[in-house]
């Protein structure tokens, strides 16, 4: 047996194998990564602040968001919503929309809420007590570390999807991420160094985001190379292992911008449950098989709002993805014939201008619909 099968065998590990790495080991790797963040490290807008508030809004922020896309939200958030009061008091509608663009709204609708629970049961300071921290919406056990050791410097691990692709590979585990979490976080605990958690899991973070990135991972440059055993192995383009995924289903859905005799438009709040919840868009549904783009419109109007319409010219087509389907949206202008629209299948139904559209949070492939709307309209 060659030399590398040998190990292979005895250095990789599967979700029931236990850390084993010598503490000496583990002194190396917390000093070497504290002193490359040292140099290297992100310099971002809230690494600036030891306000919980602040670190909170990033944390959620950048949950599955990339960095350079939450700093301008970041900055304008805090300019709007200086402070968990501030937030608090905002109408839903004024949250979502300073979060239109940036996906998952999930997170706003629980930011607000988080942010309510603040004020009525903490007096308006973020709790500092783990399992306070976890009750809050929209905080799990990664976020609650995230924000713990950046506010008060409290040794908690964090395991977002940068750690786990960064240990995946420092201990060359052989099954995907999803089938080894409690390794993963036993690790990320382990590793962490008690005297500086907040530089630590930065700097975890930035390790990463920044070299041992999903894609040509920059071995030569990282810290951790002398005791990477996925660099020993040369896997470190392969791993983390990945999950077999079924192929991304794609929907249909037909879409009417529906016109009244007063030059509106009928727009619907969705539901506060499930996907894009809270946030308006324009009313349609899924073309059933064998259906026209037309006769869906015309159904989907009616079982949802209750009103006769006639559908007319095509407007655009959009193609979106989400992260676990894609769409394909048929928008078709739409003249309003008859009954009164009733919200039964939304929480809520208006007639607005083209000119009020912008003061609502829409999705963003619903954004697509009004600008096409003011470049067909405009004279
Ligand atoms: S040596 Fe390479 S694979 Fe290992 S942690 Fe560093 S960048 Fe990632």
């Amino acid at each position: 047996m060659s030399g590398k099968r040998n190990f292979v065998d005895k250095a990789t590990h599967s979700a029931d194998q236990l850390f084993d790495l010598p503490s000496s080991t583990i002194l190396v790797l917390r000093r070497s990564l504290l002193q490359w963040y040292g140099n290297s490290g992100r310099v971002l807008p809230w690494r600036q602040s030891r306000k919980p508030y602040s670190i909170w809004v990033s944390e959620i922020m950048l949950q599955q968001t990339q960095v350079k896309t939450v700093i301008p939200y970041y900055e304008r958030w805090l300019t709007q919503f200086p402070t968990v009061e501030a937030l608090a008091t905002a109408s839903q509608q004024h949250v979502l929309k300073a979060w239109e663009g940036l996906g998952y709204y999930a997170r706003a609708r629980n930011l607000h809420r988080a942010a309510q629970v603040v004020v009525q049961q903490h007096a308006g300071q973020f709790p500092n007590q783990l399992e306070a921290v976890l009750a809050l919406p929209g905080i799990g056990r990664t976020t609650a570390g995230g924000i713990l050791s950046a506010a008060f410097n409290q040794p908690l691990p964090i395991l977002d999807g940068n750690v786990k692709r960064v240990l995946s590979r420092v201990m060359a585990l052989q099954v995907p991420p999803k089938q080894a979490i409690e390794a993963l976080w036993h690790w990320s605990e382990a590793l962490l160094d008690p005297q500086n958690p907040r530089d630590f899991n930065q700097a975890l973070m930035d390790l990463g985001a920044t070299v041992c990135t999903v894609k040509n991972p920059a071995c030569l440059v990282c810290p951790w190379r002398t005791d990477c055993r996925a660099y020993h192995l040369t896997m470190q383009d392969e791993l983390p292992l990945t999950e077999n995924r079924s192929p991304v289903p794609h929907k249909m859905i037909g879409v009417g911008v529906i016109w009244n005799d007063r030059g509106q438009i009928l727009i619907d709040r969705r539901r506060q449950s499930g996907l894009l919840g809270g946030l308006w868009e324009f009313p349609g549904g899924k073309i059933e098989p064998g259906e026209t783009v037309e006769a869906c419109i015309q159904r989907e109007i009616l079982e949802e709002l209750g009103i006769e319409i006639e559908v007319g010219d095509r407007l655009i087509t959009i193609d979106h993805a989400y992260s676990h389907f894609r769409v394909t949206l048929n928008v078709h202008h739409c003249r309003h014939v008859g009954g009164e629209p009733t919200p039964i299948e939304c929480d809520e139904v208006r007639w607005v201008t083209l000119a009020e559209l912008d003061q609502y949070p829409f999705p963003k492939a619903n954004t697509q619909i009004i600008a096409a709307l003011h470049q067909h309209l405009s004279p």
